[in-house]
Formats: structure tokens, sequence, C-alpha cells
């Protein structure tokens, strides 16, 4: 079914799946900053560290507190996103690209401030490793379709990790075409009558697509 689902997405949209950073640090340093907050606020506090020429781990490592703060303030909740910022500056300079994915999701699960979904988001974007990233919009369109499938996390990562070859360039592309879905149609209140997906199982009453 899921094949299916993609297969009339990918007819009515064509989504960048590429993540804006001119570095793999960048794309960091954008996978925390969006946590809670949208993307405009990340490209401001981005700017302000471009500006301060600290977009880089030592960069970021060698600012004083308060410019980083006030650096991120735009992104907000930017105490835990400077302790967070800093985990990952150390994290860049340590890592071994050549290690197992698995063990590299580890090592950034282990700090303080990356979740599932950061985590995945740097490995895919900023190291092009194959792993599905489950966000929220994900999680909200999968269970309006009703698939019968654990509705968590990891539920939804291995099945997609099952059903599709396990390729960088095909889960970006997959998760692009679901945001962009859930932007046009599979909004909050859902557009179902104006959706080309009509067999969802459990779209909600007030956006009836009979
Ligand atoms: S029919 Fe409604 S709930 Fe289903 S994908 Fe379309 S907009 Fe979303």
């Amino acid at each position: 079914m899921l094949e299916e689902i993609f297969s009339e997405l990918r007819k009515h949209y064509d989504p960048d799946s590429w993540w804006p950073a001119e570095s793999s640090f960048e794309v960091a340093v954008g996978a925390v900053l969006t946590q809670n907050t949208n993307w405009n606020n990340v490209k401001k506090a981005i700017n302000n560290l471009k500006e301060l020429g600290a977009l880089s781990p030592l960069g970021v490592l060698n600012l004083e507190e308060h410019q980083l703060l006030k650096a991120i303030r735009p992104a907000g909740f930017y105490t835990r996103k400077l302790m967070t910022l800093r985990e990952i500056a150390r994290f860049f300079l340590e890592f071994n690209p050549k290690e197992k994915t698995e063990e590299l999701r580890n090592k950034l699960l282990s700090l303080k401030g990356i979740g599932k979904e950061t985590a995945d988001s740097i490995l895919l974007y900023a190291f092009e490793k194959p792993v599905f990233v489950v966000d929220a919009y994900t999680l909200r369109f999968l269970k309006r379709y009703g698939l019968e499938i654990r509705m968590n996390y990891n539920g939804v990562q291995s099945l997609f990790h099952k059903v599709f070859p396990v390729d960088a360039g095909l889960f970006k592309e997959l998760h692009a075409l679901i945001v962009e879905h859930s932007k046009a149609l599979c909004r909050k209140t859902p557009r179902c009558r104006e959706c080309f997906l009509k067999k969802c199982k459990k779209a909600p009453k007030y956006g009836a697509f009979r």
C-alpha cells in the first residue's frame, strides 16, 4: 500500500528533497535549531552565526556564551539549544565518518538534546546515511491513512526500511513528498474533498472526503 501512496504523491508533487545548507555542520546546526520552531527563525539564527564567522565546530566552541545565546535567540529555547550545539560541535570534531550508521546514531542519541528525529535528520541530510526520518507530518498522515502498524517512531521507520530500498536519496524524496502533501492538503484540518488520495480509513470527520 505504501508504494501505491507514494506513486500517487509523485504524480502531484516534485518537491526539493535537499536540505538548504552549505556544509554538513550547517545541516546539523539547522536540525538542532529547528526543534520546536519554524524554518524562518532557524535561518535568522544561522545567518547570525555566519555573520560572526562561527558556523563551524570550532567557531561555535570558541564563541563566548553570551555571543552564542544572542546569535541563536531567534530560534527559541536558546539555553537548551546552546548546550546541544556545543555537544554537536564536539561530536563533529571527534567522529569518524567511516563509522557504521548504527554507531554514529547511538553516539548522536547520547548527546543532550538530540532525539531520534534530530539524530536521523543529521545522519540522512548531513552524512547521506540511509535512515528514514519520521516527523510529526509523517505520523499524522499515516495515522489518517489507517495503516495497521505501530504508530511510533521505531514502528514507522522499520516499515519504511522494510518496504523500500534502503537508500538515502529515496528516503529524502519520500520525506519531502509527505511534507509537501501535509502542507498542501493533509493539513491540521485536512482538505479531503480536494485530495487525490481517497482511501484514507481514518480521515477526521471534519475533513470528510466522501
Ligand atoms: S483524504 Fe484527507 S486525510 Fe487522507 S491524505 Fe487526503 S487530506 Fe489527508
